[in-house]
């Protein structure tokens, strides 16, 4: 790949793209996950290795001549509200002196519907911006860890979301970036909902390992995968705002699939680095410039569980950013048609 040639260029820059660090006995957290914590990458809000790409002259171009790109993805986790929330809910609008708000969730309390099944929602919201996204959904049995929905009653949305030219990937459980055995099952599990090969990945809690898991993604037929950013910190983790090939160091080679590094996950702002409203848009909107200057690729994941209030706001907030610098906004599979030729 000429991309690889230009960064093998830099010995330092090298090190950052093939996450060199993360090779050999790394500290791994509680998840099996290399934390930001623990990286030499000190600049994790700089697309360092994307920048000198440009200089060297690297340039994608996307299908309208947009300047750059956004990659939408929504991790399904959930879509019931827990019993417990919903209580929640119920209390904090007392609190506020909000009755009505009260008696809603008190009823929603006893009702079957399903309040986080908001794919239509999420797709009007977006189809306002000339937006598309990924929908990532998890396929787990009963008694896997997280198993909190069966895909399968799910058939009618999901054949709606591809049907509409919005994608539905896989949301790989957590043991399918490790085990190649879970991830065929849970890749056959949606396909047969789907009705046809599932190509575009997420890992549940983000859990990966270089080079492992996209040796396995790619054995198992997945043509991208976008789970590439850390739990604990937004940014760039190997420095890189385009969608690239990883590069084994220790096979020597370049693996056959591509990757769509993530820049923002919606709780890494908040759970994670407990950013309020103002300071978490100052970070994303600096990624977001960032990733213009080179014209990258910025990859949000937000959860349909992030869909409410605030959050949604937030979630708008950078829609509106995005059209009006001319992005392209669209799904990590058009993205792959795109740039992967
Ligand atoms: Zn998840």
């Amino acid at each position: 790949m000429r991309m690889h040639a230009i960064l093998q260029q830099d010995p330092e820059i090298w090190r950052l793209f093939t996450c060199a660090e993360e090779y050999n006995g790394s500290f791994r957290d509680g998840y099996d996950r290399f934390p930001h914590y623990m990286s030499n990458n000190r600049e994790p809000f700089e697309p360092r290795a994307s920048r000198y790409l440009v200089e060297k002259g690297y340039r994608p171009e996307y299908p309208d001549g947009q300047p750059f790109a956004v990659c939408l993805t929504h991790d399904i986790d959930a879509v019931y509200r827990s019993a417990l929330s919903k209580g929640y809910a119920t209390l904090s609008a007392l609190k506020r002196g909000n009755l009505a708000g009260a008696l809603a969730s008190a009823r929603q309390l006893r009702s079957k519907r399903l309040p986080f099944c908001n794919f239509r929602e999420i797709m009007a919201l977006e189809e306002e911006y000339g937006a598309r996204s990924s929908f990532y959904f998890l396929a787990l049995a009963p008694g896997d860890q997280d198993y909190s929905y069966d895909v399968r009653d799910f058939e009618e949305e999901i054949g709606m979301i591809a049907d509409a030219g919005w994608e539905v990937g896989l949301h790989g459980g957590h043991r399918a970036y490790c085990d190649p055995e879970a991830l065929a099952v849970e890749k056959q599990r949606l396909e047969a909902v789907l009705g046809r090969p599932v190509i575009g990945y997420r890992n549940h809690f983000l859990r990966f390992r270089v080079p492992e898991t996209w040796e396995h993604l790619s054995r198992a037929g997945f043509r991208y995968d976008a789970t590439f950013g850390y739990a604990d910190c937004v940014g760039f983790r190997n420095g890189m705002c385009h969608p690239f090939r990883p590069y084994n160091l220790q096979a020597g080679r370049e693996i056959e699939i591509l990757e769509i590094p993530l820049t923002v996950m919606d709780c890494t702002l908040d759970a994670y680095m407990r950013l309020d409203a103002g300071r978490a848009w100052e970070v994303t909107h600096h990624l977001i410039d960032a990733t213009e200057r080179c014209h990258g690729v910025f990859t949000l994941l937000w959860h349909n569980t992030y869909m409410e209030g605030e959050r949604l706001k937030f979630y708008e907030k950078i829609l509106r950013y995005c059209r009006e610098k001319g992005a392209w906004m669209t799904s990590g599979e058009e993205i792959l048609n795109a740039v992967d030729k």
